[in-house]
Formats: structure tokens, C-alpha cells, sequence
């Protein structure tokens, strides 16, 4: 009896398990599905990659990678080509607070 018990136990508890396990996956995949497949990259085409002509490039944007990759733009990024949504990286330090001392200061006035 008490074998018996356990056994129906073990199923309904089973099958509750692969249910939350199914349920908890299909929502997962419908949230993370499109960040985990780069869905949320434009293609090059569509922001205008192209090779850079100043000193905006790829290389010195905040979107580049080290690995050649973009968070922004699909598929292998030149270092020296740009587009679009170029950000550069210096705007992060423009942003930044940095404390100066004064040549008075300095000497000693
Ligand atoms: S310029 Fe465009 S392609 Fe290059 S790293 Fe920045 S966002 Fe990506």
C-alpha cells in the first residue's frame, strides 16, 4: 500500500514537474528568445556600413567588440569601417566628471 502510494506520488508529482518545466521554458524562450538570437542586431545594409572616412570608426565605438562583433550590427565588424549608429567612446569620458587643479594651485598660490 504504502509502495503503491508512493508511486502515485512520484507520478503526479512528475508530471507536474515536466508541465512547470515546459511552462517556465516556453515563457523564457518568448523573452529571451529574440536577445539570445541577435534579433535585436540591424543588418549592415540597413544602418549603412561602410569603411570609415574620418576618425569615426568601429574601433572607438562603444558598440564594438573585442572579439570583431558589434552589440549592435549583425555579423563580423571591421575595426576601421563605421555606420550609423556610431557612438564614440570618448562621449563616456565627456560624461564624466573629472577634477582639475588649477596652475595657481599648483603653484602655490
Ligand atoms: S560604428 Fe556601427 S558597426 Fe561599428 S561598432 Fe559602432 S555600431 Fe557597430
Amino acid at each position: 500500500m504504502a509502495d503503491d502510494l508512493a508511486r502515485q506520488l512520484t507520478k503526479v508529482l512528475s508530471t507536474q514537474t515536466e508541465a512547470l518545466v515546459a511552462g517556465v521554458t516556453e515563457a523564457l524562450t518568448a523573452q529571451l528568445g529574440p536577445v539570445m538570437l541577435n534579433d535585436h542586431k540591424k543588418d549592415q545594409d540597413a544602418v549603412s556600413y561602410r569603411p570609415a572616412e574620418g576618425t569615426a570608426r568601429c574601433e572607438v565605438c562603444t558598440n564594438f567588440l573585442v572579439s570583431g562583433k558589434c552589440k549592435a550590427v549583425r555579423g563580423q565588424i571591421d575595426p576601421n569601417y563605421w555606420c550609423e549608429l556610431y557612438e564614440p567612446r570618448m562621449r563616456l569620458v565627456e560624461r564624466t566628471s573629472i577634477p582639475t587643479i588649477s596652475q595657481e594651485a599648483v603653484d602655490g598660490g
